[in-house]
């Protein structure tokens, strides 16, 4: 019986150099790290040479079958992670004579050297070969790498790909011939989306569908059985390049296989955990949601640029334990350098590896996290590129949509949350930012907002006005204010209610907030207001969080600085405790809330006789009696806790007035499985 949660342990040894020390220790780290899979490094990093030719191939195939045999005998699968497709960067090297690739081109009309344009027909061939002659060793997956993009080919500004047969295309799409800067600034045009748009899109999309063909078609035609899994990058560049999330892993799965996907983990190096973890939930939890379920999930546990230096045991333990959230597999786990320098065995990371296991294990086989969602749903669009209108139209990154603000901001404050990749996934909380909207019909909208108690971001309200929809949110119009011109620099409290123990609290605004909107509101619209916003002279300006027909809730910052910003003043207890209360009064929550304790996440999920909470505590200190806030004002539950450490533990708990005391600890880093049934 595999285990629930596989390691697949990245392995780089650079043969002839030290590959007659590495094999045997390999095995040791194996054994000791309870690995499943060993995902051997070719031609990798420091130690690439460009596009290898076959003779240099047969090296890597030699060491391969070497490596094969011993983990054959052990259980342990072999899986080969050739680490370029379309080439990372170019890194001062380039096409070999032989090689007539074409290369790829930047907006600009600066060709790279050595990174390839993805159309390339010479290059499918020479891909699609590499791979079918891995196949034949019958590993259980190949790997693409994560340079299989259009971003990131450094030294090109942006990517690509712009070259003359991507223009032929492009021009031939538009029907005219159209020059480079003729085609990106349409692309890129601000306001309502140039017919550009989507062609660079859909051709983007096109592109790599079209090599992964080429690549499953060769490997399948040698392997059926083999598994091919795709690396990736961050989920909002890839809409930048009209990736279709679904379509293209079964390019790469094909007829009889599972997808299979290595998401990123957003921490090459340690971060304070309850940041990490903010980016874990822009990044990571929104990937997973745009993946079909039953995808192969192995996310990317990397500690680039190696040692402990980069990242502690302690941190890499937590990464583990924390991913649980996502739904997987397993895990592929990069920890040594990529130079040929081998296993460093005093790091120690075995035995950590070793510890945790068991944990990852058993919360994996409960099957808890297959089960349906709970709590605030965050809409996200995977086409939201299509459609956003661009401030500037200067720029590739403006293609980046924000609409994450909310799978960032909420967890944090102790709110359920779940990414939502079509408007039918929420149940009755819903979330939005940026211009989300732009991706619905006007029926959508008007859908959502009668059937749902709707949080929304001031660019999402703004958004919501420029589509002619204010009265959805009972909404005349709206005047930005910036922050830091004097316009307001506090937001307080207006309802009377006493938040974090005192009355008329107060919430900083200026400097480390955002930009604010002054909303006017329609004459008949029923509003609850509980905070607004002040300048320095104490005088009161403008609205701030507002209810309206107690069914949306206006909260008017917005225009953040990047698609994974949350300035820092808008994680803070006032707010925290005013969206709670917000939240309960709505009577539409179906998951409860952590009360205070910052950054101690909780992850609902349903089953069929019980509910389920994925608590994971990535602040600093322990808690010791976690506070939750119910959907429901009485009752009790009988709670049963697997944690990640120490023995299994049971309980019963009461509800009253919708509150109560779990008598639980959890540690700096640590988590807890819960399964609550109703008594
Ligand atoms: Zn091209």
């Amino acid at each position: 019986m595999p285990d629930a949660f596989r390691y697949c342990f990245r392995f780089c040894c650079d043969p002839g150099f030290n590959d007659q020390v590495e094999l045997p220790k390999l095995l040791g780290f194996c054994d000791e790290a309870h690995v499943d899979d060993v995902m051997v490094f070719v031609n990798v990093e420091e130690i690439n040479t460009g596009h290898m030719d076959e003779a240099e191939q047969d090296i890597w195939l030699d060491l391969l079958e070497r490596i094969k045999k011993p983990l054959d005998e052990r259980g342990i699968t072999l899986s080969v992670n050739h680490w370029h497709s379309l080439m990372h960067a170019d890194l001062g090297k380039h096409f070999r004579a032989n090689q007539s690739f074409r290369a790829m081109v930047d907006p600009y009309g600066n060709a790279a050297q050595l990174c390839v344009c993805p159309l390339d027909e010479n290059w499918r061939a020479y891909i699609a070969r590499i791979y079918a002659r891995y196949a034949a060793l019958a590993p259980d997956t190949v790997w693409v790498e994560d340079d299989f993009r259009y971003h990131n080919h450094d030294p090109l500004s942006w990517g690509g790909c712009f070259c003359d047969e991507h223009m032929r295309r492009f021009s031939a799409r538009a029907g005219k011939t159209l020059t480079r800067e003729e085609f990106v600034a349409g692309l890129l045009s601000p306001d309502e989306p140039s017919p550009y748009r989507q062609i660079w899109l859909n051709e983007c999309r096109a592109g790599l569908e079209g090599a992964a063909n080429a690549i499953e078609q060769a490997v399948h035609a040698v392997n059926p059985a083999v598994k091919i899994g795709l690396m990736s990058s961050v989920p909002y560049v890839h809409a930048a390049e009209g990736r279709d999330w679904k379509s293209l892993l079964s390019a790469f799965a094909g007829a009889r296989n599972l997808p299979v996907s290595r998401i990123h983990l957003p921490a090459y190096q340690e971060l304070v955990p309850s940041k990490y973890l903010q980016a874990f939930h822009m990044v990571s939890l929104v990937n997973r949601a745009l993946l079909v379920p039953e995808t192969l999930v192995y996310p990317e546990l990397e500690n680039y640029p190696y040692s402990r230096f980069s990242k502690s045991r302690a941190f890499t333990r937590f990464q583990l334990l924390s991913s649980l959230a996502l739904n997987l597999s397993g895990m592929t786990i990069d920890l040594f350098d990529l130079n040929g320098r081998g296993i460093i065995e005093q790091d120690g990371y075995q035995q950590m590896l070793r510890e945790v296991k068991p944990v990852l294990n058993a919360m994996q086989a409960s099957g808890v996290f297959r089960n349906p969602r709970r709590g605030v749903c965050v809409l996200v669009d995977e086409r939201a590129s299509y459609h956003l209108h661009t401030k500037a139209g200067s720029k590739m990154e403006e293609l980046y949509p924000e609409e994450f603000f909310w799978a960032g901001l909420l967890p944090a404050m102790g709110v359920p949350m779940y990414v939502g990749p079509k408007p039918e996934d929420a149940q009755g909380v819903c979330a939005v930012s940026g211009q989300y909207f732009r991706n619905l019909t006007t029926k959508q909208i008007e859908k959502l907002f009668a059937e749902n108690f709707m949080l929304l971001s001031g660019d999402a309200l703004d958004t919501l006005l420029s589509l002619g929809l204010g009265r959805l949110a009972g909404v005349q119009s709206t005047v930005l204010m910036a922050q830091n011109i004097g316009a307001y620099t506090f937001e307080q409290v207006t309802n009377g209610k006493i938040y974090t123990g005192v009355p008329n609290a107060r919430a900083s605004s200026v400097i480390s907030g955002a930009d604010a909107l002054d909303v006017s509101y329609l004459p008949n619209a029923r509003i609850t207001e509980y905070s607004a916003l002040y300048d320095s002279f104490r005088k009161r300006r403008a609205s701030c969080e507002v209810v309206v027909e107690n069914r949306v809730l206006l909260y008017p910052f917005g225009r953040f600085g990047s698609p994974q910003e949350i300035p820092p003043m808008l994680l803070n207890d006032v707010r925290q405790e005013i969206l709670q209360d917000v939240l309960a009064t709505s009577a539409r929550m179906n998951a409860p809330m952590v009360e205070n304790n910052p950054n101690l996440i909780p992850y609902a999920f349903a089953g069929d006789d019980a509910m389920y909470l994925y608590l994971v505590n990535g602040a600093m200190d322990a808690v010791d009696g976690i506070p939750l806030r119910f959907p429901e004002t009485d009752g009790s539950y009988k709670v049963s806790v697997l944690p990640s450490r120490g023995e299994k533990i049971e309980f019963t708990i009461k509800i009253e007035q919708g509150r109560c005391t779990l008598p639980l600890k959890i540690a700096s880093m640590e988590s807890a499985l819960l399964t609550m049934r109703k008594q």
